[in-house]
């Protein structure tokens, strides 16, 4: 019998990118593989209880731990996490270790009794190529963010728009696309498309161009369009497996993904158990993105006075003091620190999501059929907003316009403004509360985006069977690589035999 496959999964640095690359792991272990998720000690102790989870399953998930090379470049022992960045001049330094992580890898890979069958690796990480390359190992690029987004900045590029731009926020129409969707330079921004980190960027692409195929978390029925045009657009194999989140379902592995909560999980489910059907708003802006402190007294005052029930998670660590809490305590509930995210989007009293619309976040909010209130702070949150609210028509917008990055990576001088006041917060959460036959339609096409997301993940589903044509892919590909070994044997054996007549040393093979 064949070996299992041997799956190495490379996550970017940050609970955004490593959660759906745990739960990928799971699912391709189901199948019969061996996977290996390569993290660091700290990434790799915060999501330990992932692990736990897939070994009380059966499934051979572990992971590989190497060191992070960031004190080496003036970051502090332990800052191992985009979300631990709080100084803006670490930004780049951060990336530039990550980057140094290429020689670990490999020398790790090489150490393995055998050379692994498939290398997937973030889009962030594409300084897994070479070590790919080197060691004849296929490797596929996992897109963290939307399809709507990849695709958009691709065509923007592509089509010369943000050199044409005669500003940050001249509006121009994302050309060549499914739908119509006005961006402008500042919020379409691809990743890494920041002063300092060109060679990141010129990396990334390079990376995703050489890649044996492409792994979107996303579905056919949520970004279909989007995806098939990706595809074409890059010539390139493409399997949209996700929502990757619908993995959780069951309350033991929703407790397992990401960080320990800061709260006693027990006394939030119980607090949603005592409020009726959709009435309550969850409040959280993601594992990165923080709003200044007059920005948060806003928030604060705007979900006072839209009387609706809320959970809010909290991660600033000013803005909001106790004073203010206190004032806010009848009516919801705040929660400083890491929200249980899954469990309270599960909860049927939640009613709507007021969220930065992370890719991960989004997609939490659409699998549980819950309707989005964006307020969007960078990368692909804006394209995501338009997706939710204009393609999708199960969003409301907060009204943010300009991402946070602009005013933080692009023109640091600047200064941001308060953007979404308390009146906007007031009649954006009452548009999306709203009981009346707007609100109730978006909620019920919320609820049926849900059920088709469940299905594209059933046995026969678009992405259960883009995930079955990939592991059938590997496979293949694996079979190959074997076959060849074995020629390649025979041929050193043949050689090794005629040397050994001519009184010559063999050839060394290349030992993987
Ligand atoms: N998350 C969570 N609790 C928190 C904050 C975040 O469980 O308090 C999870 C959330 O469920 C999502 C991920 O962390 O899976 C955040 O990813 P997303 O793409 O939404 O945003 P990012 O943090 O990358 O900006």
């Amino acid at each position: 019998m064949a070996a299992a496959l041997q799956f190495v999964l490379v996550p970017l640095l940050a609970q955004g990118h490593v959660l759906p690359m745990l739960d990928l792991a799971r699912l391709i272990a189901g199948h019969g593989a061996r996977v290996t998720v390569v993290l660091t000690p700290v990434n790799a102790a915060r999501n330990r209880a992932a692990l736990e989870h897939a070994a009380r399953a059966g499934l051979a998930v572990d992971f590989a731990e190497l060191a992070f090379p960031g004190p080496a470049l003036g970051l502090p022992a332990g800052c191992e996490n985009v979300d631990m960045v709080t100084d803006v001049s670490h930004f780049i330094p951060f990336y530039d270790a990550v980057w140094l992580l290429a020689a670990p890898l490999e020398a790790y890979l090489r150490s393995l009794p055998r050379r692994p069958d498939c290398l997937v690796a973030d889009s962030c990480n594409p300084w897994t190529a070479d070590v790919a390359r080197r060691l004849g190992v296929p490797r596929f690029v996992f897109h963290g963010p939307s399809a709507i987004y990849i695709l958009a900045v691709h065509n923007l590029a592509k089509h010369g728009a943000y050199d044409r731009a005669a500003g940050d926020f001249e509006p121009f129409e994302v050309p060549d696309f499914p739908v119509r969707a006005v961006v402008n330079r500042a919020t379409s921004l691809g990743l890494f498309q920041w002063p300092g980190l060109e060679k990141h960027r010129r990396d990334t692409l390079d990376a995703e161009a050489t890649a044996d195929g492409l792994l979107l978390n996303t579905c056919a029925a949520l970004e279909g369009a989007f995806v098939e045009r990706y595809a074409a657009a890059l010539g390139q194999k493409v399997w949209a497996v996700g929502p990757l989140c619908l993995l959780n379902t069951d309350a033991n592995t929703r407790a397992a993904r990401g960080n320990r909560a800061a709260v006693d999980v027990s006394r939030i489910v119980s607090w949603l158990d005592a409020r009726p059907a959709a009435s309550v708003l969850f409040v959280s802006f993601g594992s990165i993105a923080r709003l200044f402190p007059p920005q948060v007294a806003e928030l604060a005052a705007g979900l006072e006075a839209s009387r609706r029930p809320f959970i809010w998670a909290v991660k600033e660590s000013a803005g909001l003091d106790y004073g203010l809490e206190a004032w806010l305590k009848d009516r919801g509930l705040v929660i400083r620190g890491w929200a249980p995210q899954m469990t309270i989007l599960s909860h049927p009293a939640v009613g709507g999501f007021l969220t930065h619309g992370g890719w991960n976040s989004t997609l939490e909010g659409l699998s549980h059929g819950v309707p989005l209130l964006t307020w969007p702070h960078f990368a692909d949150q804006f394209l995501n907003e338009a997706l939710v609210v204009d393609v999708l028509g199960v969003g409301v917008r907060a009204g943010a316009k300009v991402p946070s990055t602009h005013v933080k990576l692009v023109n640091p001088g600047e200064l941001l403004e308060v953007q979404v006041g308390r009146e906007d917060v007031e009649r954006a959460v009452a548009e999306l509360m709203d009981e009346g036959p707007a609100g109730s339609a978006r909620r019920a096409r919320a609820k049926e985006l849900a059920a088709k997301a469940m299905v594209a993940m059933a046995d026969g589903g678009s992405s259960n069977t883009d995930l079955n044509d990939m592991v059938r892919h590997v496979t293949e590909l694996a079979q190959k690589t074997r076959e060849e070994d074995m020629v390649l044997d025979a041929a050193e054996l043949v050689s090794k035999k005629m040397d050994d007549a001519d009184g010559k040393y063999p050839v060394a093979s290349e030992v993987v």
